[in-house]
């Protein structure tokens, strides 16, 4: 853990939960991502944690943007992003916001169907445009369903629909779902995309570039690869696939940035049982599903808690938010192992959570105030 945030917390007192986030650590992990893919653009995704400081360290270092609103793309250009440095990269928009979003000079879009592709035609003309193909998101702790994406076939289509309106159909992109743990999931998604670039050379079309994504992880409770195993991984995957004809890459990464740079300290308001002789007991923090730990939904996320009584015996504990609402449990189906003498009042650490908690936080469910963020 980052000893400014330690010595930070260690010299401010909070009744609230907060969290503090350490710029030092964003700024190793983008230099990090730029020396294990020396050849790859990065394009932060802005949704991981849009906090100012962060977007203009980010801009500061020569980083990209994505985003997936009009109100993101705004945050990105006052950061100090011009708009060639900035993807719209949602493949759901409104029309109106795809012209607002060519109005302030952006000119690179994600589609991933026919109707997105003559939206971009109509409101961003003459702008380039990907497509983004499904991927399965197998070994991903956080996979990203079917929402996104077209099968790579239909990929061909979108792009010569995009090219006869007179787009540039620049390239394809995928997802590997976040919090990836496996860098060989690469392989199988470039594989993909070498044959929808194939397709599309058949029927005269070039396309340039691959999106190769966000899904980096950060380390939680289990141990993850570091990024160059990811560089090494994805390089391999390219040469298997595209040989010495590399395309142009970018990759999105939003948890890998800032997951670990983010610590969030919250306090225990109540330890409590069910029965007398139950062996789980019920741990309840002053923060849950509501107050920016959404990632614990379905218990995906598992994040590591400190607590000042580690050392002492564990014993299972279901852990809780403090809301009225029952949903708010983050842990229960796998009880959390916390010290036996744990009490209320003690201040417990979460960390890595730089990614995915700030803005998660409901506005004032139950009257709670959302997740303060502190970036020293
Ligand atoms: C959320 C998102 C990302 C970031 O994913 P991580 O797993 O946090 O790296 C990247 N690209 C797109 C299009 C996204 O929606």
């Amino acid at each position: 853990m980052s000893d400014r945030i330690r010595n930070y917390l260690a010299a401010h007192r909070f009744d609230e939960p907060v969290m503090v986030l350490d710029l030092n650590r964003v700024r190793d992990n983008y230099l990090a991502f730029a020396k294990a893919l020396p050849d790859t653009r990065v394009f932060y995704a802005v949704k991981a944690n849009p906090a100012p400081e962060v977007l203009s360290l980010l801009a500061d270092l020569g980083s990209c943007f994505d985003i997936a609103s009009v109100q993101e793309l705004q945050m990105a250009l006052a950061a100090g992003a011009t708009p060639d440095r900035i993807s719209f990269g949602n493949t759901i928009k409104k029309e109106a916001d795809v012209a607002r979003a060519y109005g302030l000079g952006i000119r690179l879009f994600a589609v991933d169907c026919v109707a997105e592709v003559e939206k971009i035609a109509r409101a961003a003309p003459g702008s380039k445009v990907f497509c983004r193909v499904l991927c399965d998101g197998a070994g991903a702790e956080w996979p990203l369903s079917r929402k996104f994406g077209c099968e790579p076939q239909m990929a061909v289509d979108v792009l010569e629909h995009a090219h006869r309106l007179g787009l540039i159909a620049h390239g394809v992109s995928f997802h590997v779902g976040s919090q990836q743990r496996n860098p060989n999931m690469w392989n199988e998604a470039l594989a993909m995309a070498s044959k929808v670039f194939r397709d599309c050379a058949d029927r005269g079309i070039t396309l340039a570039m691959v999106n190769l994504g966000g899904g980096f992880p950060t380390k939680y409770l289990k141990a993850v690869p570091k990024v160059q195993a990811y560089g090494n991984a994805i390089f391999e995957a390219l040469r298997r696939h595209f040989g010495n004809r590399i395309p142009e890459t970018i990759i999105e990464p939003g948890r890998g940035m800032v997951g670990n740079a983010g610590i969030i300290q919250a306090e225990v308001v109540l330890v409590s049982k069910k029965r007398e002789d139950d062996d789980v007991r019920w741990v309840y923090l002053d923060i849950g599903k509501f107050g920016g730990l959404a990632e614990t939904m379905d218990e995906s996320i598992r994040y590591a808690i400190k607590t000042p009584r580690d050392g002492a015996a564990l014993e299972p504990c279901v852990l809780a938010g403090p809301t009225c609402d029952s949903m708010d449990v983050m842990y229960e189906k796998e009880p959390y192992m916390l010290p036996i003498s744990l009490e209320i009042g003690d201040k417990v650490l979460i960390e890595g959570t730089g990614a995915y908690t700030t803005t998660y936080a409901a506005v004032a469910f139950n009257g709670f105030p959302p997740l303060r963020q502190i970036v020293i």
